[in-house]
């Protein structure tokens, strides 16, 4: 290693042994060494959100992948809306068998069951990108 200054040889130290300028070189390591540790920030799995919304969503409970990226109030509206659905179509699932009642919610309740699989997974990146 050689002095930027003088051009004579040093050992490396933070300044010239011969002219006493700063050694650059050594400086540059010294700036480039991380100061603190990076903050941490919690992130959230996109796959996990999925499927924490996918699987309970098939016993009636849906909105658990909400809930998971933090975002607690849509889950928890998720989850009412859905068990209020779905115990609409048990009662009248009961009651006939599986009349128009049944039929008419079936559609809008695998909606919406793919539906927060979709935006649960979504909201996990945007959690991540923030
Ligand atoms: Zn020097």
């Amino acid at each position: 290693m050689f002095c930027t200054n003088c051009g004579k040889e040093i050992s490396g130290g933070q300044y010239c042994e011969h002219c006493g300028a700063p050694n650059a070189i050594s400086n540059e390591k010294m700036q480039s060494r991380p100061t603190a540790a990076p903050a941490y920030k919690p992130m959230k799995n996109p796959g996990v959100a999925a499927l924490l919304a996918a699987l309970p969503g098939f016993f009636g409970i849906a909105g658990l992948g909400h809930i998971y990226v933090e975002q607690l109030g849509k889950g928890i509206a998720i989850l009412i809306g859905y068990l209020f659905i779905g115990s609409i179509m048990m009662a009248d699932f009961l009651a006939t068998g599986g009349g128009p009642v049944t039929l008419l919610l079936i559609f809008p309740s695998i909606a919406i069951f793919i539906w927060q699989i979709y935006d649960a997974h979504k909201a996990a990146v945007a959690f991540n990108g923030r």
